[in-house]
């Protein structure tokens, strides 16, 4: 997958997203993180996944990580995708905060070429204005 397909739907942000998207929109990808019980976790949820806390802080991840799993999409999802396929999906498991996972796509890969526990980074998609999408590619 490269570049952004003509009609792809733009994601909307609500009142539990929006700092996730205006952050992606300054190229930061933040994670939410428990401030009761230190949990990290995407995406953004109104409630902790471990202790069901629900106050929370913003923390920034460096965009490194491993692909914890993947798939290979073969299928388009959305007419726009059409010419893309085959391409990559992945959970990737950050380095840093706590290892939290994150669903993305591999760009600029052979999707064939993808496995567990391959080494990516964190690149930015511009898709719309104020819009940007996390995506990864391979770690150099
Ligand atoms: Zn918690």
């Amino acid at each position: 997958m490269k570049g952004a397909p003509e009609g792809l739907p733009i994601p909307r942000a609500d009142a539990m997203t929006q700092p996730f998207w205006e952050a992606c929109a300054a190229h930061r990808l933040v994670v939410q993180h428990c401030l009761h019980c230190g949990a990290f976790g995407h995406p953004p949820r109104p409630v902790c996944r471990d202790c069901q806390g629900r106050e929370f802080e913003w923390s920034e991840s460096q965009g490194r990580g491993e692909v914890f799993t993947y798939m290979i999409a073969h299928h388009a999802v959305h007419s726009a995708v059409e010419e893309q396929v085959p391409y990559g999906v992945i959970i990737v498991k950050l380095d840093d905060c706590g290892g939290a996972l994150f669903t993305s796509n591999l760009v600029d890969v052979d999707p064939h070429a993808i496995h567990i526990g391959l080494r990516v980074r964190l690149v930015w998609e511009d898709i719309a204005d104020g819009v940007a999408l996390p995506r990864f590619t391979l770690e150099r």
